[in-house]
């Protein structure tokens, strides 16, 4: 176990996110699909969690519910004392503005917005933010301010999302297949940044991807296959996000 005195050490005494009896149907029509079926979960502060499984085992299901982007069809999602099972759209709204950052694998940027105004956006509607130039300067980007999305690498505009999502100080950042539209050179860049945020920061994160290389910077990797969990890992030694190659 790492020192408790080491301040970028998870506390497995404190929880994040409890998820209990997750499950999630979709209907359609005559068809059923179970994309969640029965998925117990804790998050705990200041852990950098991998959830790896392939393509259709409910990863980006999973990070929706806990997202609070959707509901699941029975379960519980505890976070910040509230059930995000059973909260009304204002509630979910006000957890989704403030608790929770997103990170997905396209970068959702408005193209008409320099860098600096994209993570205005979020910050100017947050309490307590980093402030654009902090988030910026924090993914390596603090000399790309006024440049719009088109005069960024795919790379770059990732790190602009993620200190987007970052700049309120989210409890948890969801990042679903973050390095899934990038080269494994950029893509291992972008780790570099969420690695350092979850250390400097301490930000709990919560990587989804169907890499099993990418599981190796993980604290603990969480292994999903049909909708269910598998084995949980736990890397006493976490790889450094540099030294992965896919
Ligand atoms: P992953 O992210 O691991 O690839 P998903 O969570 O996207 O997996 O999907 C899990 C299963 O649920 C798949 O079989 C997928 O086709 C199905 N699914 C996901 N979203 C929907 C939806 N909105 N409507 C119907 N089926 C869906
Ligand atoms: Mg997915």
């Amino acid at each position: 176990m790492p020192s408790p005195a080491d301040p970028a050490s998870p506390d497995s005494a404190e929880i994040v996110f409890h998820a209990e009896g997750l499950t999630k149907i979709y209907r359609m029509g005559e068809v059923e699909v179970r994309a969640l079926d029965g998925v117990d979960l804790d998050l705990y502060r200041g852990e950098l969690v991998v959830l790896l499984g392939p393509s259709g085992s409910g990863k980006s299901t999973l990070l929706n519910i806990l997202g609070g982007l959707d509901p699941p069809t029975t379960g519980t999602v505890i976070c910040g004392g509230r059930d995000l099972a059973v909260a009304g759209e204002a509630e979910l709204t006000e957890f989704r503005r403030h608790m929770v950052g997103f990170v997905f694998q396209f970068y959702n940027l408005i193209p008409s917005l320099t860098a600096r105004e994209n993570v205005a956006i979020v910050t100017e509607i947050a309490r307590n933010p980093l402030t654009p130039e902090e988030a910026l300067a924090l993914v390596g980007l603090g000399e790309r301010l006024d440049h719009f999305p088109a005069q960024l690498s795919g790379g770059e505009q990732q790190r602009v999302a993620i200190a987007r999502a970052i700049a309120k100080r989210p409890q948890v950042l969801l990042c679903d297949e973050p390095t899934g539209a990038l080269d494994s050179k950029t893509g291992v860049v972008v780790l570099e940044v969420l690695e350092r945020i979850n250390h400097e920061v301490g930000t709990t994160t919560a990587l989804i991807t169907h890499n099993a290389d990418i599981a190796r910077m993980a604290h603990r990797v969480i292994h999903l296959s049909d909708g269910r969990i598998g084995r949980i890992e736990i890397n006493e030694k976490p790889c450094p996000a540099k030294e992965l190659r896919w």
